[in-house]
């Protein structure tokens, strides 16, 4: 699911470098914000970088653009754009124009930008700017002192309204907390169990909840913002589901999914199968337990998605053994098919796929053992 944050690494420098570069060359105003500053001051690699620009931020990405010859997006509608290059994303924003509107604040147009623009951030650590500009590069605002938050190891909010305005930070705050190993601060923790008491979970788009299950899940910390947002009661687990949770972050993600109350996340068809099938692994680990007849294991297994199928000997390893004679049937060739039964004068209809089922059992169990035992059981069943 996510990028490969090693192979980004290597191109980093030159990418934030000609960013840098473009800035401090033209008379542009604009801050490095949010997970680069954060990541720099906590000795971290940072694969995306997020820049706010006083001006026209699409214009100003297309002239960046030009330097760094990446893939650019725009989204007029917010007044964003994004370029991607060597698995990097720099994402530009327009700092707000009203900003601009009173002349008497002019002296201190640029900061008091960039620090209204911090304004509207979720956590203290992510609202932290650090000028790339001409006349102040490398000045750092930080009006919610989130560098002491950072040594402090603290998640908090800018505001009391923080958690109600948009209840994704939720989400986001436990995902933070556990990717760094930070603590909530004491208010907000109060506030965003206060939050949740109010449903405002709830209230959110499936789709927006199912974007932030899947930035939770493309982290290794997964475990621990599972286990926290079922311990803050965002979701409604119970203490098996979190130990029987597959130990790999895809199959992890839609064995979560399984667990959610059914029809509130906006899936696609093929990925809705795939967490109904995890939904039933309980009564399919109950009856593969029992199973020992290749034939029957394969019956078993056969109908479910390979998500599912590989997800039970990451819950239960002690059925791997199961699982692998399943991958080895799945390659078995039918000694016979279709074209032979219509050949043998059978007419397709249910008694012919049952016969073939049959003998390819048979064929599974080493009841039979090749295409003329096959052919020979299919004529004494013809002739029944
Ligand atoms: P990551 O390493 O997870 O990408 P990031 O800080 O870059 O961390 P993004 O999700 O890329 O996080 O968002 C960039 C910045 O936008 C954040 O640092 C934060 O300042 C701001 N932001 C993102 N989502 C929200 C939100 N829901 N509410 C307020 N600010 C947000
Ligand atoms: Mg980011």
């Amino acid at each position: 699911m996510a990028r490969s944050r090693s192979s980004a690494k290597k191109k980093k420098k030159s990418v934030l470098k000609k960013v840098i570069d473009f800035f401090v060359k033209s008379e542009y105003h604009a801050y490095l914000v949010g997970g680069y500053v954060r990541d720099s001051t906590l000795g971290r690699e940072s694969v995306d970088f997020d820049i706010v620009v006083e001006g026209d931020g699409i214009r100003i990405a297309r002239q960046l653009n030009s330097k760094l010859k990446g893939k650019l997006t725009s989204h007029a509608e917010f007044g964003t754009a994004s370029i991607c290059i060597n698995s990097h994303r720099v994402d530009l924003a327009s700092a707000r124009a009203e900003k601009y509107t009173s002349p008497a604040h002019l002296p201190h147009v640029y900061p008091s930008t960039i620090v209204e623009d911090l304004n509207r951030r979720d956590f203290t650590i992510n609202a932290i700017a650090m000028s790339i500009s001409k006349e102040n590069f490398g000045e750092i605002f930080d009006p919610f002192e989130g560098l002491s938050d950072i040594k402090k190891k603290l998640i908090r909010i800018l505001h009391k309204q923080s958690f109600m305005d948009d209840p994704t930070r939720i989400f986001r705050a436990l995902r933070y907390k556990n990717r760094f190993g930070f603590k909530m601060e004491d208010d907000t923790e109060r506030l965003m169990q206060e939050a949740i008491r109010k449903g405002m979970v709830e209230r959110l788009t499936g789709q927006r909840v199912l974007n932030e299950l899947q930035l939770i899940f493309d982290e290794d910390t997964y475990p621990d913002t599972i286990e926290d947002l079922a311990y803050y009661g965002v979701f409604n687990l119970k203490r098996n589901d979190l130990r029987l949770m597959p130990s790999s972050n895809d199959h992890a993600f839609y064995f979560l999914l399984s667990k959610l109350a059914k029809n509130t996340l906006p899936l696609t068809k093929d990925t809705q199968k795939i967490v109904d099938d995890f939904r039933n692994l309980p009564k399919v680990i109950a009856k593969l337990n029992k199973a020992s007849a290749h034939s029957t294991i394969f019956g078993i297994l056969s109908p479910l998605s390979s998500e599912a199928a590989e997800a039970i000997s990451l819950i239960k390893p002690e059925l791997s053994e199961k699982t692998k004679t399943y991958q080895t049937l799945r390659k078995v060739k039918p000694f016979i098919t279709g074209k032979d039964l219509r050949k043998y004068g059978f007419k397709p209809n249910r008694q012919y796929d049952r016969i073939l089922t049959k003998i390819f059992n048979m064929q599974l169990d080493k009841k039979i053992m090749n295409r003329k035992q096959a052919l020979a059981y299919l004529n004494t069943a013809k002739k029944k």
